[in-house]
């Protein structure tokens, strides 16, 4: 295991921090609209989220750099503008731990299939190769490849995160199946402990696509299926769509005694996906301590 992730466990549980995007919205970024843009444009808005993380007791916080592959902002027209935006990314959360925290980098999905041969896997993996590099550059303690629905997707990207030598985290969505433990493509809990073991990821977990009380069963079978670390980060319960905007039913309180029971259960780092916010992480936090 890396030297980080090792010293890092064996301090205890590890609280990292929540949702972005729901905390860019609040500050006036508009609704589809792509929210890496801002590390250009508003980084002192971006600043103002990753500060309130850290304000909330985050030991790790990520970076504003999710969408912020080729394939994805080639959509934007901004494909040309990857190393900058991921540079910037890193430079603002770092700015805003002061020390007092790691900045692990987000790498989310291409939003290709390579199922249906709209991006060949070569394709695939220079596109994440062009981000790792940019965030390795630019001072990431280690890479987070999150939010993968495509096992061979994440493979892609944990090999790419894992050429620049930083520690990796690959977390995948289990949202499908009647009991919500499959992945959109049908994988298990086990099968994705077993590919994203071997493909080297050195933490390993789930993220998204369903509320916290859904990740106990997940917690328990990739306990059970893999010696690496686990880290999970699980949506505020499920969303209700109001003027067009999702809204999330749980509260901290709910979410932080849920996380409380992840960690029993052999999870070793901890925060919050989509509807979370700074006072979910400040919850989980002080229960926690
Ligand atoms: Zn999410």
């Amino acid at each position: 295991m890396h030297a980080l992730i090792q010293q890092l466990i064996e301090r205890g549980p590890v609280v990292t921090d929540g949702a972005w995007g729901t905390e860019l919205q609040a500050r006036g970024l508009a609704l589809g609209s792509f929210p890496e843009a801002w590390n250009l444009s508003h980084p002192d808005r971006v600043l103002e989220v990753a500060k309130a993380y850290i304000a909330a007791g985050s030991q790790i916080i990520l970076t504003n750099t999710f969408s912020a592959n080729r394939l994805r902002l080639a959509e934007a027209g901004m494909a040309d503008r990857v190393g900058e935006i991921n540079r910037e990314g890193v430079k603002i959360s770092h700015k805003a731990t002061a020390g007092r925290a790691l900045v692990f980098a987000s790498m989310g999905p291409t939003g290709k299939l390579l199922m249906d041969g709209s991006v060949t896997p070569e394709e695939m993996k220079s596109a994440f190769e062009e981000q790792a590099r940019a965030l390795a550059d630019a001072g990431a303690d280690a890479l987070v490849v999150e939010t993968m629905s495509d096992l061979a997707e994440a493979e892609l990207a944990v090999s790419a995160a894992r050429s620049t030598g930083l520690p990796v985290v690959a977390c995948m969505v289990f949202d499908s199946g009647k009991d919500k433990d499959r992945t959109m493509m049908g994988a298990t809990p086990e099968q994705t402990a077993a590919a994203l073991t071997a493909a080297g990821a050195d933490v390993i977990g789930a993220n998204c696509g369903q509320g916290i009380a859904g990740f106990v069963a997940i917690c328990k079978r990739l306990r059970a299926a893999t010696d690496r670390p686990i880290w999970l980060k699980a949506n505020a319960g499920l969303p209700t769509l109001v003027d067009g905007r999702a809204i999330y039913n749980a509260t901290p309180e709910d979410f932080a005694r849920c996380a409380a029971d992840l960690i029993k259960l052999g999870a070793n780092f901890v925060g919050g996906c989509c509807g979370t916010r700074p006072d979910f992480i400040r919850a989980v936090s002080q229960r926690i301590q």
